[in-house]
């Protein structure tokens, strides 16, 4: 029987989730079919109730349902609870589990971009929205020995860090490029340098050059700050490569297989 997946949210036209499912359902010959979901708010309990009726395994959940869907699960990884909010969903025995891959397609994709990442050393966040905290726990659940948040507004990435009692501090956002020296990886978690966005203007002076530095925007996939960190000598990480590792746990989840994330994925969502 053909296995149904897909991807809700509102919109949905510009997910790049299809192609890239698409792509691994072809790739590993399985017979089972990825689709964009056109879900508004109102609607998500009763498409969440309808859909595994209908024969689906799970689905991936974006903008804006990821915190209404892990409120509406029944069962919870611990990596949901850490980020409050749910980006895949799978549905077994009539219950809706929910996940949240984020984290650990961050940090799969630095792995993976810049292989001499030195994990031991503590990283830099700009930002304290939504994809800052799956990073954060995504982070902290590697065993990073110190995650320092800032953000334009001061108090969320306060809040942010006292979600994760320990290893996380925010620091001022106009003084974090003091803060630089001794760290391992930087990140942009903001949606400064996205297309139609000014740029993230921060200083890199006091970045030493062993650093990483890496984007969650992904479009456009060079972002002024990758190509300033490249012109230092750093190695970087687009935000492509979180993308395509946060998809793999839900594909094996529904469609059996783990799937690689390799140069002709990249490909073939770039298309
Ligand atoms: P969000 O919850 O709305 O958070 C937005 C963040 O950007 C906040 O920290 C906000 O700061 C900051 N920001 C926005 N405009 C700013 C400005 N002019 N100056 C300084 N800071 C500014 O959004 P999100 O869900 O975290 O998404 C953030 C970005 O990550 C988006 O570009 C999204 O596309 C991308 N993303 C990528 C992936 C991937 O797989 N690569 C996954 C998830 C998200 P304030 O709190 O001060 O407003």
């Amino acid at each position: 029987m053909t296995i149904l997946a897909g991807v809700i949210g509102d919109p949905i036209a510009q997910s790049r989730s299809p192609r890239l499912h698409g792509h691994w359902l072809a790739r590993y010959g399985i017979d089972g079919q990825y689709m964009p979901l056109h879900v508004r708010k109102d609607d998500l309990a009763e498409t969440l109730r309808l859909l595994p009726r209908l024969g689906f395994a799970g689905v991936n959940v974006t903008i804006p349902h990821k915190e209404a869907a892990f409120a509406l699960s029944d069962e919870r990884t611990a990596r949901a609870e850490a980020a409050g909010a749910a980006n895949t969903l799978v549905f077994r025995d009539g219950r809706i589990i929910a996940d949240n891959t984020d984290g650990l397609g961050f940090v799969a994709s630095v792995q993976q971009g810049a292989p001499n990442w030195q994990m031991d050393r503590p990283a830099l966040l700009l930002g304290a929205g939504g994809a800052a905290r799956g990073i954060l726990a995504g982070l902290l659940a590697a065993g990073l020995p110190e995650v320092l948040v800032a953000n334009r507004t001061a108090d969320k990435a306060v809040a942010l860090a006292d979600l994760f009692p320990g290893n996380v501090r925010a620091v001022p956002w106009d003084r974090a490029p003091d803060e630089l020296g001794g760290i391992g990886l930087l990140a942009n978690t903001t949606s400064l340098g996205m297309t139609g966005q000014p740029p993230l203007e921060f200083a890199l002076d006091h970045l030493p050059p062993e650093a990483v530095v890496t984007d969650v925007v992904y479009a456009p996939l060079r972002t002024q700050l990758l190509d300033r960190a490249v012109a230092r000598g750093h190695a970087t990480v687009d935000g492509l490569g979180m993308l395509l590792h946060q998809a793999v746990p839900g594909f094996e989840a529904w469609f059996g297989v783990w799937p690689e994330v390799d140069d002709a994925l990249r490909a073939a969502v770039l298309a």
